[in-house]
């Protein structure tokens, strides 16, 4: 199955001291593929994206990823492996004492030196979700909204393997939504894999790829890739 990126086998989880926040999760997510997630609030949609960004170990079953098993390697070899997932979570985790464009090239220098290109590659992403003008600002100065497209900068500012995204234009006014769906759509035609949960009924509706839905922690498919 060399063609499957994430593979999910019977996962459970449970936070403690609490009923199970996921049950008999089973997904094989090809490489290229963009699924969809949907379902109420408290679901499971969030705790489904943490498994996958390999922040939560799961209570039972097998989470494999790029032909690993993740939980069965070295703490700094994980690490290397998240280093390839960007993620746009509801919870935004921006770093507020650095400035939007230290924020979005923090995936970059992980990797790489912070040269003048690279910069150049930042301060272009940042103008083009409208934000040009606020390259030196800190969080702390952003309305939410703007937070949201700074988050969604730095998730896509690598080029990851894997993208998982959560609601990830809920707080975009509708140009800014749109132009968060393009870079969506581009990252996924240059070969990264897409996870997006949603709740946002014209965005299910315009997606042709596969859909599944949570409730009480459970998963259906809706459509299958
Ligand atoms: P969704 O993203 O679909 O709203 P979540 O994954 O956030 O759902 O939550 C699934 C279930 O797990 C809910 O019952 C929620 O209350 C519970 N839950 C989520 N996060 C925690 C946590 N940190 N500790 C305890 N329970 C949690």
């Amino acid at each position: 199955m060399d063609d499957v990126l994430l593979q999910m086998a019977g996962v459970g989880f449970s936070y403690p001291k609490q009923q199970p926040a996921l049950q008999e999760i089973h997904i094989d997510l090809p490489i290229g593929s963009y699924l969809m997630i949907t379902g109420p609030s408290g679901a499971g949609k969030t705790t489904l994206l943490r498994l996958m960004a390999l922040a939560l170990r799961p209570s039972v079953g097998e989470v494999r990823m790029m032909e690993c098993a993740p939980w069965t390697l070295p703490y700094p070899k994980r690490a290397q492996m998240r280093q390839r997932i960007g993620f746009v979570f509801q919870d935004l985790r921006l770093i507020d004492h650095l400035t939007i464009m230290e924020n979005v090239s923090l995936p970059l220098t992980l990797t790489r030196r912070l040269t003048k290109q690279v910069t150049a590659q930042v301060a272009d992403l940042l103008e083009w979700v409208g934000l040009g003008e606020k390259l030196e600002t800190r969080p702390l100065h952003l309305s939410d909204g703007e937070k949201q497209r700074v988050a969604l900068a730095r998730a896509v500012i690598a080029r990851p393997v894997l993208l998982l995204a959560d609601e990830p234009a809920g707080r975009l006014g509708q140009e800014y939504e749109h132009r968060a769906h393009q870079l969506l759509h581009v990252l996924h035609q240059n070969g990264t894999t897409i996870v997006h949960a949603t709740h946002n009924t014209h965005v299910l509706r315009r997606h042709d790829g596969p859909v599944c839905s949570l409730k009480a922690g459970r998963m259906t498919w809706h459509r299958v890739a």
